[in-house]
């Protein structure tokens, strides 16, 4: 944990003189989409500056971005309110949930658990039920059992029922209290005829086939994304700076993914447009940088097996092992690179994950580690660039 300075500028002067060899004067997207810009959900104005300094940035590295737009259902969530047993808890608003009908007031049932697959833990579900046992709203645990924190539920749809998220250790408390009473008020609004944009530079190489290198820089109700992800897209600007001299055997795609914070939105988007367009045939693999700069664990998650250990081959190289408490396994869900994935396309994720920050205000500039925003870039580098030079082969 680094000191906490006040003032952009101050940060600006500590980020840069603690900065790498990789590290440009010119910007650095953590400072300018993390404090300058700061919150950016999907659908917003601000996340129209924020896809904008991407693409400032891309073409300060040489490259000519333009905008893969599509169309967004949005959602403005209101401050949900909870109170169980007369007593106020924390909630956070759940993305897409409707409206209860005023308060909803019934009683707690514990439903069982849910996950999202891949390294999302197992979650408690709770409904709040009237006295003929309808159900009202649901109270759900939050991912990784932080604090209460904004977030996505269900299954793969575009709207679910009234719902919150709570704690870990609240969730834990309401295990106790079965049947307890529960008020609920969830409030947020649907806004139709958003537009959204990808941000994307292509580095033409000596092949057609390409390799994608992605970060979101959308970021959540109320939370600046300071770690999630300006970190991740900072990280594909430095990338961009190192490998746009070009003379590379294949092509390469640097994309600024929007919306990922409302289900991966964003890199579905693209998959499908380049499926339409046939374009996605030359996609041979996604390296994706999510959370790259604070956080417990070295999260390496690839697939098939030949990319995760090609990845953790290079950090074994780095000795990032030593460095960090690693983990590699295969891509999961909640990423960008995950719907490459779901397409057959060799796909890894390189995050730092695991800290308390998460989705919240609190996740300020203070927070970033620049060892870490530099190693994660190192090998993700290294990666991308053997996989210009020979792909791995796709999983059937
Ligand atoms: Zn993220």
């Amino acid at each position: 944990m680094e000191t906490v300075l006040g003032g952009a500028m101050l940060v600006r002067s500590r980020l840069r003189r603690a900065g790498s060899a990789l590290q440009s004067a010119a910007v650095n997207l953590v400072e300018t989409l993390g404090v300058e810009i700061g919150v950016r959900q999907a659908g917003t104005p601000a996340a129209g500056r924020a896809a904008q300094a991407v693409a400032d940035s891309f073409r300060e590295a040489g490259l000519e971005p333009r905008f893969h737009e599509f169309g967004l259902l949005g959602y403005e969530a209101d401050e949900p309110e909870l109170e169980i047993d007369g007593e106020h808890w924390d909630a956070g608003p759940c993305m897409y949930a409707s409206p209860t009908d005023g308060i909803a007031e019934g009683r707690v049932r514990r439903m069982g658990t849910h996950s999202i697959g891949g390294f999302f833990p197992e979650a408690d579900v709770f409904a709040v039920e009237d006295e003929d046992g309808r159900e009202l709203a649901r109270l759900l645990m939050t991912p990784f059992g932080g604090p209460a924190i904004p977030f996505l539920t269900g299954p793969r749809q575009i709207a679910v029922g009234p719902a919150v998220f709570i704690s870990g250790a609240d969730s834990m408390r309401l295990r106790e209290r079965e049947g307890a009473l529960a008020r609920v008020r969830v409030s947020g609004r649907f806004v139709p005829g958003l537009v959204e944009r990808n941000v994307v530079a292509e580095l033409p190489g000596g092949s057609e086939e390409a390799i994608i290198v992605s970060a979101h820089y959308d970021s959540v109700w109320r939370g600046p994304g300071v770690v999630d992800n300006a970190t991740g897209v900072e990280g594909v600007r430095r990338i961009a700076e190192r490998l746009a001299p070009g003379g590379h055997k294949r092509s390469l795609i640097f994309i600024g993914f929007a919306a990922e914070e409302i289900g991966c939105i964003g890199s579905q988007a693209w998959i499908f447009d380049a499926e339409v367009t046939g374009e996605l045939g030359r996609i041979k693999a996604c390296v994706n940088l999510d959370c790259i700069a604070h956080g417990e664990r070295l999260e390496l998650m690839a697939s098939p097996p030949a990319l995760s250990d090609r990845l953790a081959g290079f950090a074994g190289e780095l000795g990032l092992g030593d460095r960090y408490d690693l983990n590699v396994g295969p891509a999961g869900p909640g990423v960008d690179a995950f719907p490459f994935h779901e397409k057959g396309i060799p796909a890894a994720t390189v995050s730092h994950f695991g800290y308390d920050e998460y989705h919240l205000p609190s996740e300020r500039v203070e927070l970033i580690d620049e060892q870490r925003l530099a190693d994660s870039v190192e090998v993700a580098t290294m990666l991308v660039e053997s996989l210009l030079e020979e792909p791995v082969q796709p999983e059937n």
